[in-house]
């Protein structure tokens, strides 16, 4: 600005952008009310579910709170879907680093999901026992969506305006042909079960091992490329809210997510997901474990009492401003105008099975108070000679370097190598 610049005029910006600073904290602090209510039909005692609305980002701090929803739909026993309800959690909030403030842990938390499932799979498998598990780990943070799932326990979300998305994939052989070619390439067989010159039967399945779902947590006795590496998709919802629903195949099987939101709207999350079991068990029976969490975000209360005509003209101005200054940034632009009508905002969304893909880069690997480095996937203290990088001898190291972070134990590497194909693992491969 000139130095001859009009003092009052000067004078009027910053009291306007003190304004507008108030206004965008405050627009911060509202927070959104999260309610939950959960249903479930067993036939085979194999659907776990958990549910906690008490996690604090900042131990101490409530209003760092966030909630976190999960359903683990195990197979060939109970065993996986107990160990990932037990074990998840907190694996994956032990590979955030800490002292992060609310947007920088958000960023963090879509890699610490994929090293906390790894993390899972490993310990679990180590205990020698076959189970396996599908987990659809779902983490609310105020508008801030962050979903992350291996298997077929799907979720959806219902927005205000009648929009339904879904905010995972289902990692089925049958329907899902990326993962039908990530199997074969990677030295799986892909086909159906059938009687010695009899007709095909069934779903496709993977062999060795004969499960129709390409990834999964557990599952030690199927090929490796059977993966725990989880689809992660984070979305900002608009100011309106919306509802999740959350559910394990025995749901999906009976009802299209159009029917399923349908059913429940317009009731409280409690009686939504008794009303989505009830649906799906009319429609085609009890066939399998049913279970369903609604989750409905709700924005608070606006107050009803209409602004006085001057108050309304200055946030009139306030907005024009705003959108002004907003307008600078295209990504900012798109999403105010998307909050707008009611459509959800995505963040960031990531399906590979590539380990090195899902770890990334690491400029500041991270040191531990010790100054020693730790694995990125068990965050066990690694010794300066012993970590190996997760791009060292991958297709990518031509374009990273093998000195550079993210680090894993020798462990670790080898599931790695494992998961990609490049270590037989009881696996004949022509
Ligand atoms: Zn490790």
């Amino acid at each position: 600005m000139a130095s001859g610049g009009g003092r009052s005029h000067r004078q009027d910006f910053v009291s306007l952008a003190a304004l507008i600073s108030r206004e965008m904290k405050n627009e911060k602090m509202e927070k959104p009310t999260v309610r939950y209510g959960q249903a479930a039909q067993s036939r085979k005692g194999e659907d776990y579910f958990m549910v906690r609305t008490d996690c604090q980002r900042i131990p101490g701090n409530p209003s760092s709170t966030f909630s976190v929803f999960g359903i683990f739909d195990g197979h060939n026993g109970n065993a996986a879907a107990i160990y990932t309800r037990e074990h998840l959690l907190s694996h994956v909030l032990s590979a955030v680093p800490r002292g992060l403030g609310r947007e920088e842990w958000l960023h963090a938390l879509k890699r610490a999901l994929v090293a906390g499932f790894v993390k899972t799979d490993k310990e679990f498998q180590n205990r020698g026992e076959t189970s396996g598990t599908t987990a659809t780990f779902v983490i609310v943070d105020a508008w801030t969506v962050t979903v992350a799932s291996v298997g077929d326990s799907r979720c959806i979300l219902d927005t205000q305006g009648g929009a339904i998305s879904t905010l995972t994939v289902d990692h089925r052989l049958e329907e899902n042909v990326e993962e039908r070619e990530r199997v074969t390439a990677s030295g799986g067989e892909v086909g159906r079960l059938s009687m010695v010159g009899g007709p095909e039967v069934g779903p496709l399945r993977c062999w060795p091992g004969g499960l129709c779902l390409s990834r999964s947590i557990g599952d030690m006795d199927v090929g490796e490329f059977i993966v725990p590496v989880p689809y992660v998709k984070q979305v900002k919802l608009s100011k309106a809210g919306g509802r999740l629903i959350i559910a394990s195949d025995g749901v999906w099987d009976a009802l299209s997510s159009e029917v399923a939101a349908k059913s429940c709207r317009g009731l409280p999350a409690e009686l939504a997901a008794r009303e989505v079991v009830k649906e799906a068990i009319r429609t085609t029976g009890l066939r399998d474990d049913t279970t369903c969490i609604v989750v409905d975000i709700i924005p608070p209360k606006i107050s009803e009492e209409p602004l006085p005509p001057k108050k309304q003209n200055i946030q009139n101005i306030l907005r024009s401003l705003l959108f002004r200054k907003r307008s600078h940034d295209s990504a900012n632009k798109l999403a105010k105008k998307l909050s707008a009508v009611g459509i959800v905002e995505e963040l960031f969304e990531e399906g590979s099975a590539m380990l090195a893909e899902r770890l990334g880069n690491d400029d500041s690997a991270v040191q531990t108070t010790s100054g020693l480095f730790t694995c990125a996937v068990c965050q066990v203290d690694l010794a300066p000679s012993e970590g190996i990088s997760v791009h060292a001898g991958s297709i990518f190291s031509t374009s990273s370097k093998p000195w550079q972070g993210p680090f894993l134990c020798a462990d670790c590497r080898n599931k790695k190598d494992a998961m990609e194909g490049k270590r037989p693992s009881g696996v004949q491969v022509a």
